[in-house]
């Protein structure tokens, strides 16, 4: 029995599908530790300690910490509701 056109058009968009993830994978393998050692938001190199027990991080220590106070504002205004 031949493959129907549907059917044709699922297979594809199944392929594109999994390239797709594959792809996304890719991307996600390819953000590496960060080589410069700079935090992306004010610039200031970041601390070694934090370096070693987060390779990735990408933000200094007073960066992550407003990140943190501004998620928990955010949070804290959420319950109130
Ligand atoms: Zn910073």
């Amino acid at each position: 029995m031949p493959i129907s056109r549907s059917e044709m058009e699922i297979l594809t968009n199944q392929q594109q599908l999994d390239a797709h993830i594959k792809h996304r994978l890719l991307a996600e393998e390819a953000k590496e530790p960060n080589s410069t050692g700079h935090c992306i938001s004010c610039g200031d190199p970041i601390e070694e300690a934090r370096l070693k027990v987060s390779p990735k991080a990408t933000t200094c220590i007073a960066c992550e910490h407003k990140r943190d106070d501004e998620r928990d504002r955010k949070h804290h205004f959420g319950a109130c509701r």
